[in-house]
């Protein structure tokens, strides 16, 4: 059976525990993991209607119909298309139940769900990621197979990093060499964070003018989806001999990974990995500079749940997939994170990026 296929029945089934009478999707990452097409949105509205019982239906604007055919899964599901001045909205609610409420994608755009709303006066009451989230967040086979390959994708690209590290080079010219490399391997580039000397006290620093000297920390965090999937790694790397501190600092950073990553099993809850590596940065005096969350989801998107987060009581599951990543951020001075993306197996966990995790000192 097509791996989509399984998929839409597998929701349909969630669709029907959770007493609703249908789901309703647009363009997006749950479209994408329930037919394979990777479609934009746009002004004339696509619209995936999955009812708990029915047939789901496929609504396209008739310019998108032979693409749909071509690039969607769409085994048992009908395709519907509207002409230019039809209204587009009448092929979905006409495939959705008469009763029971009505669950919308979180991506779709609020004239769509403002329109929908107007259709089915009083129904339209729910998030789609009350039901698709549980599914998206453990993985299928082929979707394991997808992430492995992505992470040594993105790791290959950071075993050339030390060769672009140079004083002098700035920020934004080393971002532009890593963008070209992710391209080689993945589908497009989805972000490039190069964070040097004190600009990595900024987690998300956007890689800027300021060039490289020596004595910089430089946090390296990249990533790209391939064939949908994504990766998202960061090593820190140094310019140099590391200042005093450094070393130690680090080192406690690495024990923070890897407490996190040995935490992770089946049964356990998300909040127990971000326990488990919060607590060894906090025992070292570095808890208040660990300014996020330990982790996050990662998948058809970037970020996905689960979060690794205190309050987080997702209990762990095979074939979940996400990111390990503590790190300390010194405003005005410096920081450092190490990013492995982990899957949960059947008794334990497999550390989906191999490259090493020490401080790299690149001379
Ligand atoms: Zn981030
Ligand atoms: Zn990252
Ligand atoms: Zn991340």
């Amino acid at each position: 059976m097509d791996a989509t296929l399984r998929r839409r029945g597998l929701l349909v089934e969630r669709i029907l525990d959770a007493d609703l009478g249908a789901v309703v999707l647009g363009p997006g990452p749950d479209l994408r993991y329930l037919t394979g097409w990777d479609v934009h949105e746009s002004e004339r509205p696509t619209l995936l209607v999955v009812p708990g019982r029915g047939t789901p239906v496929l609504v396209v604007p008739a310019l998108e119909a032979p693409r749909a055919r071509a690039d969607a899964e769409l085994a048992g599901v009908d395709l519907r298309s509207y002409g230019e001045t039809d209204d587009p909205l009448a092929a979905a609610v006409a495939a959705v139940p008469a009763t029971g409420a009505v669950a919308v994608g979180d991506r779709l755009w609020s004239t769509t769900t403002l329109d929908l709303q107007a259709h089915l006066p009083g129904r339209v009451t729910e998030r789609a990621s009350r039901v698709t989230a549980p599914l998206r967040a453990v993985k299928d086979a082929e979707e394991l197979v997808a992430l492995r390959e992505v992470a040594a994708a993105i790791d290959a690209v950071h075993r050339r990093v030390p060769g672009l590290l140079r004083p002098g080079r700035t920020e934004a010219e080393v971002a532009a060499d890593l963008a070209a490399l992710i391209r080689e391997d993945h589908d497009e580039v989805a972000f490039v964070i190069v964070a040097a000397g004190p600009n990595a006290a900024s987690p998300h620093h956007h890689p800027g003018a300021r060039p490289l000297a020596l004595g910089d920390a430089v946090v390296v965090d990249i990533g790209g989806p391939l064939r949908g999937y994504h990766s998202d790694m960061t090593r820190t790397y140094h310019l140099g001999p590391p200042p005093p501190g450094t070393v130690e600092a680090y080192a406690v950073l690495e024990a923070a990974r890897d407490a996190g990553v040995a935490a992770v099993r089946p049964g356990v809850t998300a909040e127990e990995v971000d326990a488990a590596a919060r607590a060894v940065m906090t025992a070292a005096g570095l808890g208040d500079a660990f300014l996020h969350r330990t982790g996050h989801g990662i998948g058809l998107e970037v970020h996905e749940p689960p979060w690794i987060v205190a309050g987080e009581g997702t209990v762990l599951a095979p074939g979940m997939t996400f990111s390990v990543e503590p790190g300390y951020y010194l405003a005005g001075r410096t920081g450092a994170r190490i990013e492995d993306i982990v899957a949960v197996t059947a008794d334990g966990v497999e550390v989906l990026n191999r490259e090493p995790r020490g401080l790299r000192v690149v001379a």
